[in-house]
């Protein structure tokens, strides 16, 4: 490590020598970074990286993170091509299934990892007993094989990249431990350290488990609980001559094992969870001391794991243990990444690595590297962003509960629909107790209780989606549908993230960062996506002026965090002083009254003059209902006629119960959030997350209309200006409605793989199932016959003209 005296200023300080410090510090060299420097409050790996398993398995339930993984093997296998070899071992690795549901797993995989040319087979279970002599196959129906899966030595990895690197000009100092860090107008200014204080522009922080603790110094909040992993390792008794044995996870039992010198590494997931030290009030404070260390043996919470293993592998029951391993390792609330900058101005954080970090330690180094030298993420990484984390991962209670239920459901099978069940009922709508007295099936999001469907609208299961789609489906959201498009229907939407911009700045400070025009007088309302510099849509909102100088932000339940931070941080470096950004999602509860009856309802329960002249589509006014004042909307989201209502929360209830009163005898139903998904879907409307993210641009979106023309300035105009469209969004439809495609499935055309599902689901009106996909140009006709793979089976579905649903636009602007 650098004998050199600590230097007191450096462009980039990376705070932890794990495997995800050193991997950020040698993408950042690869990408020409000169001025960085890594510091470890001790040795480099002393902290989760030195008692890793060290398996290295590329698929993930993401796309985006299975990228990343392979970057990782591409990258280790280049390291051990260097004088520093990481003992990259491709031994392969075999997943095995027990069960249908896992069999169809395991197909589904294979459907799209066929979309990445990630080389993933079924094989049988003889095959798999072939490859994995000492397995039992009890119970084993099936099985997939990826060849170019492997093991790594955590330690030695790490060390490999902290010497490329250092290669690269990177300094590394260990034994020096921050302190503190200092801000200045909401950015990093410097780090103190036990051995002096450095001035720096960024800071990453690759803490790992103890990332919670460094995140503190600067107040920002990193839901990571070191959570105890244990596997064990066998005395030695295969033939030193016999090849490696590939990876074998039983994901049904629990387990997973790898060939450690001539024994077997065996871990797994226990169903009765622990975190270390869980105080309720500082369990992700580690001592300062914990380096190098282990925690104590449980064999009390392994012996279900170690009885499963002597089931699938008879030698585990005759051979000793040579050492068991019980490891602290920083587990996030959905078992995915913590990565990106945080609320504070270069302040990242790379840390949350699940039990994964070493197999995603490459990709992640190089996405993190990226987004630091870009300023930006440069590829969707919203599954992984720090900013997903809403308000209520502040309390470590509420962090702990979802990171227990993860955990020990971490090799679960996750259908699509599926909802988490700890840490509820959270935040509620004003309404919540008339939707719980009237059947409501609640599901959650961003910790906000939100209506599904209600039970009572059930009727029988004729439509219900084969496989999974059909699992957490309910008949009730097709009655709902209906009931909007035919009459009307009342949705609760008071989750939506909200926001009031106002300043004298706030009219230009929105019109540079939104692409479309939002500055059109007071009471109008504008939908727009705010765009990244190479014109990809970081986020999509609607902006209605409520004064010369003030606007009401409306975006997504999840996206608070991200898209208001997203604001401010253009504020901070566009250099907009007289600009307020104010979160008022609390404030005001959210109904959408939609349907060809809306204007007939809403008369009833107001004498404002909503006629289409008075009151025209996208544009917004204050109205009463019953003796409230409310800000109604007229704009839509499921593609009829209708208003969003926004009434203060004190008297949200009351203002619910007159609006299901004013629509008694007119076919109007409460509705829920499955029921928008459906209508949306049909009309084609882009959901953020769904079909458009950082990586899609608006015109292959389909989402052109909304871009100004009548600006010449506004983030990422110069990208969309050059930009070459080579793909396009297009909607397929399935004539057999129960045919669902749930996204990520590979999409044929004359036989070759052009794409992967964005997204599916069933249109009740138009009774065919849909799917979207990004496409490339020539073959996006209307009329173009598609294949998609379900587990395993082709379907045969349309490219179809859109919006499928009321291509006119004759409902919405009555
Ligand atoms: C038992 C076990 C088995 C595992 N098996 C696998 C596996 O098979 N495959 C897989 O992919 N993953 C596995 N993992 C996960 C993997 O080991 C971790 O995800 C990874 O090592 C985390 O690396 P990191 O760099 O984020 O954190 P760490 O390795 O913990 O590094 C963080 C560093 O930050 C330093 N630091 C903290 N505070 C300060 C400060 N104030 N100043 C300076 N430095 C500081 C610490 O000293 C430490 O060195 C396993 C984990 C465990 C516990």
């Amino acid at each position: 490590m650098s004998k050199s005296p600590l230097p007191s200023r450096a462009k980039i300080v990376i705070i932890g020598g794990g495997v995800g410090g050193t991997s950020v510090a040698f993408h950042l060299a690869e990408l020409g970074e000169k001025d960085v420097i890594l510091l470890d409050r001790n040795e480099l790996t002393s902290g989760s990286t030195f008692h890793s398993a060290g398996l290295v398995g590329q698929l993930r339930a993401d796309p985006t993170l299975t990228k990343m993984n392979m970057h990782s093997v591409d990258l280790y296998r280049r390291l051990q091509k260097t004088d520093t070899p990481p003992s990259w071992r491709e031994c392969g690795s075999i997943k095995l299934a027990t069960t249908p549901e896992r069999m169809e797993e395991i197909r589904r995989q294979i459907g799209w990892a066929r979309t990445f040319n990630l080389d993933l087979k079924e094989i049988s279970p003889k095959e798999a007993q072939e490859l994995f002599p000492l397995m039992d196959l009890e119970g084993v129906i099936g099985a997939s094989y990826l060849a170019s899966d492997g093991q790594v030595d955590p330690s030695q990895l790490a060390m490999a990249m902290a010497a490329g690197a250092r290669a690269g000009g990177v300094q590394i100092f260990t034994h020096t431990r921050v302190l503190s860090i200092q801000t200045e107008k909401g950015r990093v200014k410097s780090v103190t350290t036990d051995k002096g204080v450095i001035e720096c522009e960024v800071i990453v922080n690759c803490g790992g488990m103890y990332a919670p603790s460094i995140a503190r110094m600067v107040d920002v909040r990193v839901p990571i609980v070191p959570m105890s992993h244990q596997y064990l390792i066998t005395d030695n008794f295969m033939d030193p001559n016999a090849p490696l044995l590939p990876s074998l996870r039983d994901p049904d039992s629990l387990i997973y094992f790898r060939q450690e010198v001539q024994g077997l590494l065996m871990g797994g997931y226990e169903r009765n969870s622990k975190a270390w030290s869980a105080d309720y009030q500082n369990f992700d404070d580690i001592p300062a001391n914990f380096n190098n260390q282990l925690l104590g043996e449980d064999w009390d919470r392994f012996e279900e794991i170690a009885v499963n293993s002597q089931r699938r592998v008879p030698k585990m029951s005759e051979i000793g243990v040579k050492s068991f391993i019980n490891g602290p390792e920083g587990f996030t609330p959905d078992n995915e990444f913590c990565l990106g900058e945080s609320e504070v101005g270069g302040f990242f954080v790379a840390a949350g690595f699940c039990a994964h970090g070493i197999a995603g330690a490459g990709g992640i180094g190089k996405v993190v590297a990226e987004w630091v030298v870009a300023g930006e993420p440069t590829m969707d990484l919203w599954h992984m962003d720090i900013k997903r984390f809403g308000a209520s991962y502040r309390s470590p209670d509420f962090t702990l509960k979802r990171i227990s239920e993860n955990y020990e459901a971490y090799y679960d099978i996750h259908y699509p629909g599926e909802e988490r069940q700890s840490a509820r009922p959270g935040k509620k709508s004003p309404a919540y107790d008339w939707h719980a007295a009237n059947t409501a099936v609640f599901g959650e999001k961003s910790s906000w209780e939100r209506v599904n469907y209600y039970a009572n609208h059930e009727s029988d299961d004729a439509l219900k989606p084969y496989g999974w789609a059909g699992k957490h489906w309910s008949s009730a959201v097709a009655a709902e549908h209906r009931a909007t498009r035919e009459n009307a229907g009342l949705f609760d939407e008071s989750s939506f993230a909200k926001a009031v911009v106002s300043g004298a700045q706030a009219p230009d400070f929105l019109n540079w960062v939104c692409a479309n025009d939002v500055v059109k007088g007071v009471g109008r309302t504008v939908y727009t996506q705010a765009l990244n510099t190479r014109g990809g849509i970081e986020s999509d909102y609607t902006v209605t002026q409520t004064g010369e100088t003030e606007f009401f932000i409306i975006t997504g339940t999840a996206f608070s965090t991200h898209d208001f931070g997203w604001l401010e941080k253009q504020k901070r470096e566009g250099g907009f002083t007289d600009v307020t950004i104010k979160v008022v999602t609390e404030e005001f509860a959210c109904f959408a009254l939609m349907g060809p009856k809306a204007r007939t309802i809403l008369s009833k329960a107001t004498d404002y003059d909503l006629s289409h002249t008075n009151f025209p589509f996208m544009h917004s006014r204050e109205i009463n209902i019953d003796g409230t004042k409310v800000r109604a909307t007229r704009l839509t989201y499921v593609g009829e006629l209708g208003w969003e209502i926004y009434a203060p929360v004190a008297d949200g209830k009351k203002v619910w119960e007159a609006l299901i009163a004013a629509g008694a005898g007119e076919g109007l139903i409460p509705c829920g959030y499955r029921a928008i998904e459906s209508l949306r879907l049909e009309k084609g409307y882009r959901a953020w997350a769904g079909e458009i993210n950082t990586e899609t641009n608006p015109y292959e979106a389909g989402l052109g209309f909304a871009i100004s023309k009548k600006k010449d300035k506004f983030i990422g105009k110069d990208a969309l200006d050059t930009a070459k469209q080579s793909r396009k969004l297009v909607a397929m439809t399935f004539d057999d409605i129960r045919q669902v495609p749930l996204g990520n499935e590979p999409v044929r055309i004359n036989g070759s793989v052009v794409g992967r599902v964005k997204s599916g689901g069933q249109g009740y009106t138009i009774n065919k199932a849909i799917g979207y996909a990004y496409l490339p140009l020539e073959h996006t006709t209307p009329g173009t016959s598609v294949d998609v793979e379900f587990f395993g089976t082709w379907a045969t579905g349309v490219i179809c003209a859109e919006p499928l649903f009321d291509p006119d636009n004759s409902k919405i602007r009555l």
